[in-house]
């Protein structure tokens, strides 16, 4: 039985659009800072290789590094020729006075986690489990029915403190982002309409056409935040960071879900993304936009199952049909922004883990589902193993090849 890291690792507060391609670097950034300590550094040498290359500029993750070692000068070179073992390698090398250097080469694995290349991830796991089959006969043993008290046991007393900490980010970047209008950073200058898609959605009348446009203007309000560059929750990354705080959010607003409950509903729907994460990727650039999104919204299923509920069967049925109809997404931003398609696919994502959050509720009574949750994640990762390169956060193939941006300035 293999082990799994914290649920808490899903939830990372960090600069967006990307949390292998800003919080990553940003975190490696201020790691190689250490090695600098009490050294004369002249200048230092950035060096982003494959994904990082194809798509870092897009990314923002020039900027994030150079911001996270401020005040060094830093060169930033896109090699987009040389193969590495991870697609999100990158070499810093600072040059001192002393006509030495420092060199360090690291991978930025997801979810702000990264290591320096050849070596094992830091963290340790916590749980002695990793798939639902798994987490069935943990609750079995310790006779609970309540799943949050199995993660509350690996995680500690603090684990509701922690969701609540979370979504209380989630929820002032959702109101932020509501109340701004601007363009977007970057080449595509697409304009925000999280605010105005807000405002518009709470004069219709019409039930399903309220409740659809309400909820997708949080999803948009994240997803434009996010792809500003500004500090947002991965969930599990910063790309889907959307999905999940806007069923919380519209639970919150609308429904009147109080925090107390809305808390260890996200817990349980990080579980999900820690499941996936242990079992195939949560990142784009390994397997594609199905690990970012189609993660974020068995997360957030499970979340909705888990708020209204339904029992831990029904969580698994939910979470595996908000992933079995997203298998095969590509990872495709045009021109590498964290916009298109990844604005509008957060809200549309959002609006599927409600519906598998139904069929969940409904259709697990009728009859039982023939694809297991376990099942579906390892279907993931054979269908992402087998992705061109190009359908992997590089912007070298799908939208990103048919759909050019306005003529640069
Ligand atoms: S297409 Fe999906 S995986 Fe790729 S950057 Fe956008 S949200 Fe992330």
């Amino acid at each position: 039985m293999a082990g799994m890291k914290a649920v808490k690792e899903i939830f990372v507060y960090g600069p967006g659009p990307s949390s292998s391609h800003t919080i990553g670097p940003y975190n490696i950034a201020k790691d190689f800072r250490e090695y600098l300590e009490n050294k004369e550094v002249r200048e230092i040498k950035a060096t982003l290789f494959q994904s990082l290359a194809f798509t870092g500029r897009g990314h923002l993750t020039d900027q994030i590094i150079k911001k996270a070692l401020e005040p060094y000068k830093v060169e930033v070179i896109f090699d987009t020729k040389t193969k590495t073992n991870h697609p999100n390698t990158l070499a810093l090398e600072a040059f001192l006075q002393d006509g030495t250097s420092i060199l360090k080469r690291y991978v930025s694995y997801g979810g702000g986690v990264f290591g320096l290349e050849g070596e094992k991830v830091k963290s340790d796991d916590i749980y002695p489990f990793s798939t639902f089959d798994e987490l069935i006969n943990e609750m079995a043993k310790a006779q609970t029915d309540d799943v949050f008290d199995i993660l509350t046991k690996y995680e500690g007393k603090d684990l509701k403190e922690f969701g609540l900490d979370r979504l209380e980010k989630m929820f002032n970047v959702i109101e932020k982002g509501l109340s701004a209008s601007s363009i977007l950073p970057g080449n595509l200058k697409l304009k925000r309409v999280a605010g105005e898609l807000n405002k518009r959605a709470e004069q219709i009348e019409d039930d399903f056409a309220k409740r659809t446009l309400l909820l997708s203007s949080f999803a948009y309000s994240t997803a434009e935040e996010n792809a500003s560059g500004d500090f947002i929750v991965t969930a599990p990354t910063c790309g889907s960071a959307g999905v999940v705080p806007a069923v919380l959010y519209y639970e919150y607003k609308v429904n009147n879900q109080p925090l107390e409950k809305l808390a260890p509903a996200l817990i349980v729907g990080g579980m999900v993304g820690d499941f996936i994460k242990a079992n195939a990727s949560i990142s784009g650039a390994v397997s594609g936009c199905q690990a970012e999104i189609g993660s974020a919204t068995s997360m957030a299923t499970a979340s909705l199952c888990y708020l209204y509920n339904l029992s831990l069967h029904q969580i698994e049925y939910g979470a595996e049909v908000a992933m079995e109809h997203f298998l095969g997404l590509t990872c495709d931003p045009v021109e590498g922004y964290v916009q298109i398609p990844c604005i509008e696919r957060n809200a549309m994502a959002a609006i599927h883990a409600y519906t598998a959050f139904l069929y969940a509720k409904e259709i697990s009574k009728m009859r039982k589902n023939e694809v297991s949750f376990d099942n579906v994640v390892k279907a993931m990762k054979v269908t992402g193993d087998s992705l061109n390169y190009q359908y992997k956060e590089t912007s070298l193939g799908g939208l990103a090849e048919v759909v050019k941006g306005p003529k640069k300035d």
